[in-house]
């Protein structure tokens, strides 16, 4: 449900978007494919309409002179002669085949245009992102400071040569305290996040393409983040948010049962495809890693506001973890298309002496929810609710939908383990995740 008439009413306004975004989307072919497809469209409609006509009069008695003039009609208005029922279902088999790779055409091509942007996003890439706020300070070290590959070498924590040899590169076995850590995070997480009124979920993390296109990824191409599943249209998910997103999919949600909140655990695989020369060191950027993920479906004014309710739950976690670090307002050029505005936090990693990103918090507003086809009825209009059934859909309105990262996995194990390190090598526990780790402190080297 792509709004397409609302995009060539407001072409401007999108061009300049798909600029600010630095967006690849070719709007231009965008509409006149949809141009092409409406006049298709109404040539199948006018053609079924003679059809139907042809088909009533068929029905009734006819003189012979009658039915042959009938034919005539036919054959003059198609220009050919043959048997009158035949040519005019074939006509249009051809056309309604047409129209239907017409409309896949468009699809893809228009699944490619962002989503509008809040208009207090700073404009440019990444580096003119705005800082929102900053919440303590990178700890001071007395002593030398190891990242944490050494710390995970010393304290037998990690293995990636066998992980490489059986896998291949950027992947990982996490062993002894790192896997109880893991545990403990997810745990932890998932309960901090359900204090709050989220609903737990753990997801498939096998979606259909399809699925994965309408949360607003793309599974093709050369540069796609996601791996496909060979001879199937499967993938694998970079992230929960698409299954969860799917939960809803092709129904109408009553507008007392919003919002939704949910918090969901699931493993993500991620090619990282572009992504050589950027970080990549140890278990910064991985092929496969464990992340809990909030998601809402909401009121379309309420969307803004439970934005605000996520980056502010993903700063109470963080901090009550110890760590420092730093909430941006994202810029145009890094919001990603479904995005109409995202927060990301970046902490202080002193290993890696830099800030890095551990987190983000994404208002899509109704970009998933129209490619979905999530709706809820406003309690005011009459109500019609059925799943997939007949429904007035035209009193209903577009849910919107936000995401945000409450633990990714790996990242957290680099800030807990580079910001927690003490002098005698080993490494101190945050007391929130110790009664998730069977009440052990600190990790010792071995
Ligand atoms: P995203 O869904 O892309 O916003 O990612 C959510 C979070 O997952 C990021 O903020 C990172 O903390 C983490 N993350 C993303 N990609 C990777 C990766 N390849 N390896 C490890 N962590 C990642």
């Amino acid at each position: 449900a792509i709004d397409f008439k609302w995009i060539r009413d407001n072409k401007e306004a999108v061009a300049v978007n798909i600029k600010n975004r630095n967006s690849n989307a070719n709007l231009e072919l965008v509409l006149q494919l949809y141009d092409k497809m409406l006049n298709l469209q109404k040539e199948v409609e006018r053609l079924r309409g003679e059809r139907n006509n042809v088909a009533n009069k068929m029905k009734g008695k006819l003189e012979p002179a009658e039915r042959q003039k009938l034919i005539e009609e036919v054959f003059y208005f198609y220009g050919w002669f043959c048997e009158l029922g035949k040519n005019l279902k074939e006509a249009l088999t051809t056309l309604e085949e047409d129209l239907v790779k017409l409309r896949d055409e468009l699809q893809i091509e228009a699944q490619c245009i962002p989503n509008l942007t809040h208009p207090d996003v700073p404009i440019g890439w990444e580096d003119s992102s705005k800082l929102r706020n900053m919440v303590g300070s990178p700890r001071k070290f007395d002593f030398p400071v190891k990242d944490h590959l050494q710390l995970g070498k010393e304290l037998d924590l990690f293995d990636f040569d066998a992980a490489a040899e059986v896998s291949g590169s950027k992947f990982y076995y996490l062993k002894n305290e790192a896997v109880m850590l893991e545990m403990a995070l997810v745990n932890w997480t998932l309960t901090e996040v359900m204090k709050r009124g989220f609903t737990p979920l753990t997801t498939p993390e096998i979606v259909r393409s399809s699925v994965v296109e309408k949360c607003g990824f793309q599974p093709r191409g050369e540069n796609t983040q996601v791996y496909s599943i060979e001879d199937s249209d499967q993938c694998l998910i970079g992230t929960a948010e698409i299954p969860v997103g799917g939960i809803h999919m092709d129904s109408i949600v009553a507008e007392s049962a919003l919002p939704l909140k949910y918090v969901a655990f699931s493993h993500c695989f991620r090619t990282e495809a572009g992504a050589a020369g950027t970080a990549t060191r140890g278990l910064y950027r991985v092929h496969q890693f464990s992340k809990v993920e909030m998601f809402i479906l909401c009121r379309q004014e309420e969307s803004d506001m439970y934005h605000e309710e996520l980056i502010k739950i993903e700063e109470d976690l963080f901090s009550s973890l110890g760590l420092h670090f730093k909430i941006l307002d994202m810029a145009t050029g890094d919001l990603g298309a479904p995005a109409y505005r995202k927060f990301d936090v970046e902490a202080w990693m002193p290993g890696l002496e830099r800030y890095g990103e551990i987190s983000s918090a994404s208002n899509c507003t109704d970009y998933q929810s129209r490619r979905l086809g999530i709706r809820y009825r406003p309690s005011e209009s009459p109500s019609t609710t059925s799943k997939k059934g007949k429904t007035n859909v035209a009193a209903t309105k577009f849910v919107h939908t936000l995401n945000a990262t409450a633990c990714a996995v790996p990242r957290m194990l680099v800030c807990l383990l580079e910001n927690f390190q003490q002098e005698d090598g080993s490494v101190s526990i945050p007391h929130p995740l110790r009664p998730f780790m069977g009440g052990v402190e600190a990790i010792y080297p071995k």
